[in-house]
């Protein structure tokens, strides 16, 4: 798997459309890679702060998925 793979496949875990066998390969890919590892990090963190924050504010699932792909990457 690619660091572009790997972004794609996180993306897309994000939507709960990544298949095991995709996970196995991005999980593979995390122990190998450095920053994608780092980006995975981030990526939780923000998942997480988004859960407590948009659940309070009731933000549609849509607005979430956007800001959590849009976040990371800016970060990067
Ligand atoms: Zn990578």
């Amino acid at each position: 798997m690619t660091c572009k793979e790997a972004r794609e496949t996180l993306g897309g875990r994000l939507e709960s459309s990544v298949s095991k066998e995709q996970w196995a390969a991005f999980e593979a890919h995390m122990t190998v890679c450095r920053e994608c590892d780092r980006r995975l990090r981030q990526t939780e963190s923000i998942r997480r702060m988004l859960r407590r924050c948009c659940n309070r504010l009731g933000a549609p699932q849509s607005l979430r998925s956007r800001i959590a792909l849009a976040l990371p990457h800016r970060a990067a």
